[in-house]
């Protein structure tokens, strides 16, 4: 395009869809691709999903928005849908993940001083993904999303993740954290997976120094690691739990949900949002809860992520330049040994759309729903196309 009146903000792809249907889109000129991306892990149902898709028609048709002034019957059913999938207590619908850190990051200093820490501070990651308000943007720990944007906020604190020494020292040096934010596997910070014993750990140290654990699991939400949410393959919970992506399946609404002391921090007036919760969002998050539940979804994530690694494995195992496998559930990397960016409009080419974070990462998201079919078609193509670009076999041309 020529001209675009759009601000610059994105490296667009060439091509525009105009349709879809579950794991598949349709381009303006016809094109079919297979998704792998689901529009960065929002459309898990896939696209199309005839149970949003009534909710949408049919709420729209009802009544759209009232405002928080009121009583909002179905953003209570939404929230008891989510405290009773997630086991947390509370929740506060917001309209976004970097909006669900602000709120979590809110509720940190509400805690930290009412803990009598005059300055609280809270503890977050290297390689770290959080959003791009001025907070979480803060919060995030890549330059690149921070550059420019200074002065930036203050009262975090960085460690290296998944190094549970790095976090014990600041914890025993200072006596101004409120809470440590951390993603159970990180998304764009190339698919990495913290250690099950790390994040216990991280759980018994939050524990012993009255600090709140809070999970942002934007993108490991709503199915996608394998339970409703990542955290969810423990025995324990976080005190706050940040959700969006998944959430609406493309609508966009987020949550944040507290248990114990930080499910009552929230008063009235100590925050809000003219759109959090409407009666249309809130329909959409029963739809896809409900249908994550009643399709056993997150059990559908567990088959196809074990069917995804083992075809990975097993077609590029011997391949020189592939590092491995990296990630959990539907969030999978394939890690190279080289920068390869240029794999993602390689992969639309061949009708395949993927991603690549952190450089030399390949990042598949794919639906929950896809078939046992589309998983090899994707395993097919991609494979393909990671040996053709690496030169093993050299291309046939
Ligand atoms: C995508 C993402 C966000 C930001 O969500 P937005 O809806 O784009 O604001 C925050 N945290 C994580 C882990 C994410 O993946």
């Amino acid at each position: 395009m020529a001209t675009s009146a759009l601000m610059h903000t994105y490296g667009r792809l060439p091509v525009a869809f105009a349709e879809g249907q579950g794991a598949w889109l349709t381009d303006t000129a016809g094109r079919r691709y297979l998704d792998a991306l689901s529009g960065i892990a929002v459309c898990g149902l896939g696209h199309a999903h005839p149970a949003v898709t009534q909710a949408i028609s049919e709420q729209a048709a009802r009544l759209v928005h009232t405002s928080n002034l009121y009583q909002v019957p179905l953003q209570e059913a939404a929230g008891a849908k989510l405290t009773q999938l997630s086991g947390m207590e509370k929740v506060f619908f917001c309209n976004s993940g970097a909006e669900a850190n602000e709120g979590a990051i809110k509720l940190a200093r509400l805690y930290g001083h009412s803990k009598g820490i005059d300055v609280p501070h809270i503890i977050v990651m290297e390689q770290a993904f959080h959003g791009r308000t001025l907070a979480t943007l803060t919060a995030t720990g890549n330059r690149k999303v921070q550059a420019g944007f200074e002065p930036l906020v203050s009262g975090f604190i960085r460690c290296a993740y998944n190094d549970l020494q790095s976090i014990e020292q600041i914890m025993q040096q200072r006596t101004d954290i409120a809470a440590i934010l951390i993603e159970p596997v990180q998304g764009e910070g190339g698919l990495r997976a913290a250690d099950d014993a790390y994040l216990t750990q991280l759980r018994q140290l939050c524990d012993a120094h009255q600090v709140l654990l809070m999970f942002d699991e934007v993108q490991t939400g709503n199915g996608r690691t394998g339970q409703y949410f990542a955290f969810q393959h423990y025995d324990w919970k976080p005190d706050v739990v940040t959700t969006a992506k998944g959430l609406g399946n493309g609508f966009p609404i987020g949550a944040v949900m507290a248990q114990g002391q930080a499910a009552a921090l929230f008063q009235p007036g100590h925050h809000g949002s003219t759109y959090g919760g409407t009666p249309l969002g809130c329909a959409v998050v029963l739809a896809v809860l409900e249908t994550l539940e009643q399709d056993k979804l997150c059990q559908r994530a567990n088959q196809l992520s074990e069917l995804l690694r083992a075809g990975f494995e097993r077609e590029l195992a011997s391949i020189d330049g592939v590092v491995g496998l990296r990630g959990r559930g539907l969030m999978l990397g394939i890690e190279l040994d080289r920068p390869c960016a240029e794999l993602v409009e390689l992969a639309l080419e061949r009708g395949l759309l993927i991603n690549v974070t952190a450089g030399q990462v390949i990042r598949l998201l794919p639906p929950l729903i896809l078939s046992d079919e589309e998983a090899q078609q994707i395993i097919a193509i991609l494979s393909q196309l990671i040996k053709d670009w690496l030169g093993q076999p050299l291309p046939s041309h």
